[in-house]
């Protein structure tokens, strides 16, 4: 900041750690002229989410291209601004304001986030639920409150980035298993079991094993029954992320537990997010009443932080009141293997009207880069047929040959 300031003639004195009140001037105008620059492009950007059925795309090329969304989590469409549950949210914002600007052990606590909590205990059969304004931070800042040192974590190879943080920040022993093998899992907990804590012949304080309920990057669903037995047979706990799963599988759309018919009582701890399914934010934890009773004094995600914004929570209201009895979606990876063909396979799908995720290394193994198809409840059987035929003809070897090219001259 010094350098930048020193380069436009402002700063002179070297001890100046604060902009004087021209800079913040001149900064509020540069910030205002980008603004203006800006906000074409965030209408383009508010398009592509909301709206599933064409999107104006401008990244990559810079050329605006309107395709069929393959990329997004808006699993059911109800983050459409015309969408089924857009007027209620917007409603709350006229009178409950935008946002709460406090946390729930302030005065940000409101009669909506309540409505909310019960809601989605009484969603997923169990006695209770605390929301977050965040999924990210749902699983980082909450791991760390159920787990510590002297305990265990045997987390699945695949699992997502803030199971991962939330794993490491709790200062937990943490032991990975492979992806969704019975098993792996079994024999880490068998030495878990038997072995206890190394160097103090001590047994670990507790055993918690993380998983998710649909994997995103591989489109598989954890083999949940299995590992419910494996948790009682070991006296070990369940903490499941149904991030992909909530609202998207099962029979009446209440997850990888309703997936498999199973209790939700047998998942000690179940988190999700809102930022999927719900076209929403945020997210939960749900099980027991302890469980909650102790995360809503001790989370730091709810206790030093700001709660959801009304809209938001009004959002996930409406649309988990639709989802209970309606059925969902789901996501299909279609592997790429060569990691020089990735960013290519983007750049000619989007040329030919079609919106996808591109992931590699290192959210995935070097070669099993791949194409993620969020597929929803809002896209038509037509746009579905066009989007296939669109990637067919994405393979074949011309435009193959075309995007090896491409990808050699970038
Ligand atoms: N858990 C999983 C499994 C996820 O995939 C994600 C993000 N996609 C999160 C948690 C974080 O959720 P959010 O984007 O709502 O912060």
């Amino acid at each position: 900041i010094r350098d930048f300031l020193r380069s436009i003639g402002i700063e002179k004195e070297k001890t100046c750690t604060e902009p004087k009140l021209p800079v913040i001037g001149y900064m509020d105008t540069k910030r205002k002229e980008l603004k203006e620059k800006q906000t074409l492009n965030n209408v383009d950007k508010h398009h592509m989410i909301r709206i599933l059925k064409k999107q104006s795309y401008d990244k990559i090329t810079g050329k605006k291209h309107t395709v069929i969304n393959l990329g997004s989590y808006n699993y059911l469409g109800f983050s459409d601004c015309k969408g089924p549950c857009a007027e209620a949210a917007a409603e709350t914002t006229q009178t409950c304001g935008i946002a709460t600007c406090g946390s729930r052990q302030e005065l940000g606590y409101l009669d909506i986030h309540k409505k909310l909590d019960t809601l989605v205990a009484e969603f997923l059969g169990v006695d209770a639920a605390i929301t977050i304004p965040m999924g990210f931070a749902t699983n980082s800042m909450n791991i760390p409150c159920l787990v510590g040192k002297g305990c265990l974590i045997l987390s699945d190879e695949l699992n997502h980035s803030s199971l991962i943080l939330g794993a490491r920040l709790s200062g937990a022993s943490i032991r990975t298993f492979k992806h969704n093998n019975m098993i792996d899992l079994e024999n880490k907990l068998k030495s878990a079991v038997i072995e206890g804590r190394p160097r103090l012949s001590r047994p670990w304080k507790k055993i918690i094993i993380l998983i998710e309920g649909v994997y995103s990057m591989e489109g598989s669903i954890i083999r949940l029954p299995e590992v419910i037995q494996l948790k009682k047979k070991y006296k070990a706990y369940v903490y499941l992320d149904e991030a992909h799963s909530i609202g998207a599988i099962g029979n009446s759309g209440r997850g990888v537990v309703d997936y498999f018919g199973l209790d939700p009582k047998d998942v000690d701890v179940m988190m999700g997010t809102f930022t999927k399914s719900f076209g929403a934010a945020g997210g939960y934890i749900a099980g027991n009443k302890k469980l909650i009773h102790y995360l809503r004094l001790n989370s730091h995600a709810s206790v030093y932080s700001s709660s959801m914004p009304p809209a938001v929570t009004q959002q996930i209201i409406s649309s988990m009141l639709i989802i209970m009895g309606k059925d969902g979606t789901t996501e299909v990876p279609l592997l790429i293997f060569l990691p020089s063909k990735v960013a290519a396979m983007n750049r000619t799908c989007l040329e030919k009207g079609l919106g996808i995720v591109v992931v590699g290394f290192p959210a995935t193994p070097i070669i099993e880069s791949r194409a993620r198809l969020c597929l929803s409840a809002a896209h038509t059987k037509e746009m579905l047929d066009k989007a296939l035929a669109i990637i067919d003809e994405c393979v074949n070897s011309k435009v193959h040959d075309e995007a090896s090219q491409y990808a050699k001259d970038v």
